[in-house]
């Protein structure tokens, strides 16, 4: 059951606009910037984020997109792996500025095997990682360089994320399991 409402449609917006910024004062402009999505709310978050960069910049910045999907192994009791389905990402990474967007971060193995995958399309310059919410809980040693929210959880609860274009409506919300 729901908790509680942490964000509501002008909170997210605010955030997803301060990280525009913040992208741009911490790489000095668009050059050779690019943004990939984390299916499936990471996507239109990146999405959200490039609108606000174009309105700022007057730059046009290309997005790909990582599906990547949690699997879980019984037999191991270690929890779920993330595998990388399928990688949309229709330009050269090499030398680029990576922004990997993702709307939650918790145990940062989806972050790795997205990293993985980047590594494997080309030799990007340098990749940041920009998330909605950070909720904690990390099992390796990976941090965002730009948060929207930072959400301390406990293992029993979970950040429900909602974005206009898959749910109706921009909100977070905690849920108790
Ligand atoms: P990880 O543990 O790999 O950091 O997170 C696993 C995947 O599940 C990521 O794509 C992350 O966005 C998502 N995830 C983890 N915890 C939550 C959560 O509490 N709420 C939502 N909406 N997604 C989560
Ligand atoms: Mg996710």
């Amino acid at each position: 059951h729901e908790k509680a409402q942490i964000m509501d449609a002008d909170a997210i917006r605010r955030a997803l606009t301060r990280i525009a910024h913040e992208i741009l004062e911490k790489n000095q402009g668009t050059k050779d910037l690019v943004l990939v999505g984390i299916r499936r709310r990471g996507v239109p978050l990146a999405r959200k984020i490039a609108q606000t960069i174009k309105e700022i910049e007057g730059t046009s910045v290309p997005l790909g997109i990582l599906d990547i999907t949690l699997y879980r192994d019984d037999l191991s009791q270690l929890g779920y792996q993330p595998l990388v389905r399928k990688t949309e990402v229709p330009f050269d990474i090499t030398g680029k500025k990576v922004i990997l967007v993702d709307d939650v971060l918790y145990t940062g193995r989806t972050v790795r095997a997205a990293l993985d995958a980047l590594i494997d399309l080309g030799r990007p310059k340098l990749i940041q990682l920009a998330v909605l919410i950070d909720r904690g809980h990390r099992e390796l040693p990976i941090r965002a360089d730009f948060v929207g929210k930072n959400v301390p959880t406990s293992r029993k609860e979970e950040i429900s994320v909602s974005v206009q274009e898959i749910d109706g409506v921009d909100r977070v919300a905690i849920i108790e399991r």
